[in-house]
């Protein structure tokens, strides 16, 4: 057992403040990474307030992890000391189930997420807020050379939660592709899509961050507090997807898709939505869903953004700066994640 730096929540709405807490012993297949960037995520903020439900505390958040290997064990061949290594959303996962043998281990019936869940030890998995971490070396990814660890850091949530759906609904030359809200997961979304080479439309509550929009890739850019959006756009994307949280008028938006065209939802609100089927029916349209993506895929994910130099737009904070962070987070005061430096825990 190794006693390291972590900020944690130590109850439900708590605000987080410095701890220690204890990392396991390095088994014949885990690395230990030095974490030096740790970004924040939503989902932290959901978690902390339990908004998805009752958790677990004390809580050290964060799996947008990017840092530096310091040992490896035994049995680890994929990985040396002094690599460049991330952890995302989850840590652990069967390798038996329908899920983990199609690739999408993300959805492992059997599988540990990086916090807030209880590890194959028994004990309570802690997440990237922290100065290190142990990890199973087949759900530990590898960052390329040709991205900073600061701007990689979110690629770990919120680029492969955009990735994944444009590669599955195939986003690319020849598409026209809306993405729906510019946060922190809709700014890569805009990054990739466009690297991909797809026609992209930011859709924004208001045009205040137009600018930003079109210097991250954006070929167009509408405000749908504007009416006028709704009408002009009507049945033009073959593909929108929704980083929104919030509940959303789903048929308004399934107007905007051609026939046969795809709605994505990767937010997570906390409320249910309603929908009219007949927006759904009407023009063979597809509602879907998608979250994060398999390990095999994330690394594709961070091979792609090293090839194309793609990495979040960052406000790098230190750690007593969080739940300033989380405050600014729910009030969209960030352009475009927050990543915390490790270095201040
Ligand atoms: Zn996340
Ligand atoms: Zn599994």
């Amino acid at each position: 057992m190794t006693t390291v730096a972590a900020y944690a929540a130590p109850a439900a709405k708590a605000p987080l403040e410095r701890t220690t807490i204890e990392r396991r012993p390095v088994g014949p297949n885990d690395v230990a990474i030095e974490i030096k960037y740790a970004g924040i995520c939503h989902s932290d903020i959901h978690q902390v307030n339990e908004g998805w439900g009752e958790a677990i505390f004390p809580m050290v958040p964060g799996h947008e992890i990017a840092g530096v290997i310091t040992e490896v064990g035994s049995a680890v061949t994929a990985f040396q000391v002094g690599d460049r290594a991330g952890v995302g959303c989850f840590v652990d996962s069967c390798g038996k189930c329908e899920a983990c043998r199609s690739g999408q281990n993300q959805f492992c019936s059997d599988g540990v997420s990086t916090y807030n869940a209880i590890g194959r030890d028994g004990k309570p998995a802690y997440g990237g807020y922290s100065t290190h971490i142990v990890v199973d070396a087949d759900h530990t990814l590898r960052i390329p050379e040709g991205i900073a660890l600061d701007v990689a850091a979110p690629l770990l949530c919120a680029g492969i939660t955009l990735y994944s759906p444009l590669k599955r609904w195939q986003a690319g030359p020849g598409k026209k592709v809306a993405i729906l809200g510019l946060g922190g997961l809709g700014h890569m979304g805009v990054k990739i899509a466009h690297a991909l080479g797809a026609e992209v439309t930011v859709l924004s509550q208001s045009l205040r961050k137009k600018d930003d929009g079109l210097k991250l890739g954006a070929d167009h850019y509408y405000a749908t507090s504007d009416e006028t959006t709704f009408e002009r756009l009507a049945g033009s994307f073959d593909l929108i997807v929704s980083t929104v949280s919030a509940p959303l008028d789903l048929g308004a938006y399934l107007a905007l898709l051609k026939t046969g065209g795809a709605f994505v939802n990767v937010g997570a609100p906390e409320e249910p939505n309603s929908l009219n089927m007949f927006g759904l029916i009407g023009g063979n349209k597809i509602l879907a869903g998608s979250m994060i993506g398999g390990i095999a895929e994330t690394q594709e994910m961070l091979d792609f953004c090293a090839e194309h130099s793609l990495g979040a737009e960052i406000e790098l904070i230190r750690a007593d700066q969080i739940n300033e962070a989380y405050a600014r987070v729910l009030d969209s005061d960030v352009r475009y994640r927050f990543v915390i430096d490790t270095a201040t825990i």
